[in-house]
């Protein structure tokens, strides 16, 4: 069946067969454990998937691309049809898993978003193998002090550790999209952070509020003087910007306060 590609749905549909596979394979699952798939399009990972002993629940918002997927569906594999970041994932799980896995070649233009909506379900999620662009993965996996580094790659960091495993050219795609893409992984960490996330997370959005603007000018409402000892045990003067402050800066300084 011939489906034309929605741009606005970002549809970029992966041919390349081995990318495929690799991704596909990038965790081991057991019959205990769940993959969620968001954006399964024609099925072309999905036909991987499919093959793993585990559940498998994929989201697709198309409804054109019924004939195609529901012939994978059967006993562990579920497919809702609907817009993902609008679905309370808990409750379309039908049973408790040892271990959840985001494994998709997700819509571009919500790769965020996508991320959030998981983040905010409070699955405990192991972790994810992504398909986003380039300059995303970079985002994701950027050190301290490069310009790719922001407040989403502390938020990420703080769960999970971030490898970006390969790139993928545009020609692997029909159609092919005007980027390079890479697939991402993030592995969540065993030793995350006890603190209150809700609260970290508002003072690092604070932090990087305005990137060219200094710590002491974003971080206005919190007590300065705390602040500035704990930079200077990181070495760090009055001037510093959050995009110098490594994630355990980040920790420190928030623990003070
Ligand atoms: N995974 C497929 C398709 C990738 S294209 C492949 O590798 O070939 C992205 C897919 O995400 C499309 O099928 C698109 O319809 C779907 N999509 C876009 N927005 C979505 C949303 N909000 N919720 C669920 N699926 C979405």
């Amino acid at each position: 069946m011939d489906i034309r590609a929605k741009k606005s749905l970002g549809q970029n549909f992966l041919k390349d067969e081995s990318v495929l596979q690799r991704i596909a394979s990038s965790f081991d699952v057991t019959r205990n454990d769940l993959i969620i798939e968001i954006g399964p399009g024609m099925g072309a990972l999905t036909k991987f998937l499919v093959q793993k002993p585990s559940d498998l629940l994929c989201y697709e918002i198309d409804e054109r691309l019924k004939n195609t997927l529901l012939p994978f569906q059967k006993e562990n594999v579920q497919i809702i049809f609907d817009d993902f970041l609008k679905r309370d994932i808990q409750s379309d799980l039908h049973k408790d898993y040892q271990n959840i896995y985001v494994i998709a070649n997700i819509p571009y233009y919500i790769t965020t978003p996508i991320i959030e909506h998981i983040m905010e379900s409070n699955l405990p999620i192991n972790g994810m193998t992504l398909l986003v662009q380039k300059e995303v993965a970079s985002r994701f996996s950027a050190k301290p002090k490069t310009k790719d580094y922001g407040y989403f790659t502390v938020f990420l960091q703080h769960f999970f550790t971030v490898q970006v495993l390969f790139d993928v050219a545009p020609q692997a795609f029909t159609p092919p999209p005007k980027v390079t893409s890479s697939v991402v992984q993030l592995i969540r960490k065993t030793d995350i952070v006890c603190l209150d996330e809700l609260k970290f997370f508002e003072f690092l959005k604070q932090a990087f509020a305005q990137k060219r603007k200094t710590l002491k000018n974003n971080l206005k409402m919190y007590d300065w003087n705390k602040i500035l000892q704990v930079l200077n045990k990181y070495g760090l003067s009055e001037n510093a910007r959050a995009e110098e402050l490594s994630y355990e800066a980040f920790v420190a300084i928030f623990r003070c306060l």
